[in-house]
């Protein structure tokens, strides 16, 4: 079995002491194991080491969050990290299958699972879309998996296209394209001969038959235990005839999944679906979270880690709604809000949800608060000394200017800041007497 990440981590951080912030060694550490435990779930060499120097780059020096141990930390931004790499653009599992009948075209190797998808799928699109779909075996070579795809229409209750001996794969496509049209499907599904390898014979027949459906979607079915050669295999298709997206198979195993990470870093393609075990119903849509939870083979840890980001966040809300209560509303205060303003989408995103501040947000707006502004005063904030920045009443008009000139800007500037602070403590006294009901109901209304 695979020593966990999180055991591995845990070692490794135990000797370590707690600082402020992540340094590059703490990283250093921790991104080696973190690297091993990627190979072993089978992630590709380049792709993994790639993926390491971007987390390196993005974890060092970044605060440590109180309740939880660095290594923690880590394994916290390389989850996020994997799942953005995992997450395709667009809905996880749509299919472009609008302009009835839309082709789709199915292509792998042999054995990875291909005809089986093709049933499971014909059986979503089905029960899920409400579409008719008409299913048809392209595998002009082994008349048993002609004869599987027909038995597998049956059991979901999907047409299949009747078979004709002797018929090429590229008439069979046309056949079937004639008959989707005729009789109404929506979708016409292509299940193309597969190979034990990848050879010509077997890229030139997908070809052909692609440029005569035009499918518009053409899936790879690859068995994610093969890892690397899912990849390999994946590189080859898309170069050769172009796929849309990927199924990966046999996710139901003990296989860690690493494959539907060097999958999307290397082909960049979306990992529509997984199929989950034989049955019909074993496929759903991909999930990245699920997968990188399983890379790192610890889910565990990314709940723990987010919950101690919640009560810390918590815990400052508290301690700044204690402060506002007292009246305590300084310039350190206001930095903290104008910044939150910027991550939230400017003077509108905030104030608009904060109660009776609707109004002074639309005011804000057409002042030309916007993020250009926001910045301009924290940089008057910056240039003011701590004191001053705790008591800003203190400041002389001497001071003023130097404060003013230091960040660029004019002492009217500095003034309107002045008043603006003035008046967020004020309101945010009165909002702190109101107690939280009150502020919640006025808020609601
Ligand atoms: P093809 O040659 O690519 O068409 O492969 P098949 O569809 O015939 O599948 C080969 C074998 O793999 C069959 O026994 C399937 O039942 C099995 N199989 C397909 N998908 C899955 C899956 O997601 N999980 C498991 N456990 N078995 C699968």
């Amino acid at each position: 079995m695979f020593e966990s990440l999180s055991d591995r981590l845990s070692g490794v951080f135990d000797r370590l002491t707690k600082q402020g912030a992540l340094s590059e060694d703490d990283v250093k550490t921790a991104l080696r194991e973190v690297r091993v435990a990627l190979l072993e779930a089978d992630v590709s060499l380049p792709v993994a080491r790639d993926f390491i120097k971007k987390v390196q780059e993005q974890a060092t020096g970044q605060a440590v969050t109180k309740s939880v141990t660095p290594g923690q930390q880590v394994v916290k931004i390389v989850h996020d990290a994997l799942v953005e790499v995992l997450t395709g653009e667009g809905e996880p599992g749509a299919l472009k299958i609008d302009n009835p009948p839309a082709p789709i075209l199915m292509v792998g190797l042999q054995g990875g699972g291909k005809t089986t998808t093709t049933a499971k799928l014909a059986k979503r699109l089905k029960e899920k879309d409400g579409k008719r779909v008409l299913m048809a075996s392209l595998d002009v070579y082994r008349p048993a998996a002609m004869d599987q795809l027909a038995i597998l229409g049956t059991q979901v209750g999907v047409d299949t296209l009747p078979i004709v001996p002797g018929q090429k794969p590229v008439d069979i496509a046309k056949r079937a394209k004639q008959q989707a049209t005729m009789g109404g499907y929506d979708v016409y599904m292509l299940d193309t001969a597969g190979r034990l390898h990848i050879d010509e014979v077997l890229m030139d027949e997908v070809e052909q038959v692609s440029a005569v459906v035009n499918p518009r979607e053409t899936l790879l079915v690859v068995d994610g235990l093969t890892g690397q050669v899912a990849v390999e295999v994946a590189q080859e298709f898309d170069d050769k005839v172009g796929i849309s997206g990927v199924v990966l198979t046999r996710m139901d195993g003990d296989g860690r999944g690493g494959a539907a990470l060097s999958m999307r870093a290397v082909t960049g393609k979306p990992i529509k679906y997984v199929g989950l075990g034989e049955k019909m119903d074993a496929l759903e849509t991909f999930e990245p979270e699920r997968i990188a939870g399983r890379i790192l083979g610890m889910g565990d840890i990314v709940s723990l880690v987010e919950k101690a980001q919640e009560t810390i966040e918590a815990e400052q809300a508290e301690r700044m709604m204690k402060r506002f209560q007292k009246g305590q509303f300084n310039m350190n205060d206001l930095k903290m809000q104008l910044e939150q303003m910027i991550k939230m989408g400017g003077m509108q995103g905030i104030m608009g949800m904060m109660p009776g501040m609707k109004k002074m947000a639309k005011q804000a707006e057409a002042a030309g608060m916007d993020d250009k502004v926001l910045k301009q005063q924290i940089a008057l904030i910056q240039s003011m000394t701590k004191r001053e920045r705790a008591n800003p009443q203190i400041l002389q008009a001497s001071r003023k200017k130097r404060i003013a000139a230091g960040a660029g800007m004019e002492v009217s500037d500095l003034n309107k800041l002045l008043k603006m602070q003035r008046q967020m403590g004020d309101m945010m006294k009165k909002m702190g007497k109101m107690g939280k009901g009150k502020m919640l109901k006025q808020a609601m209304s």
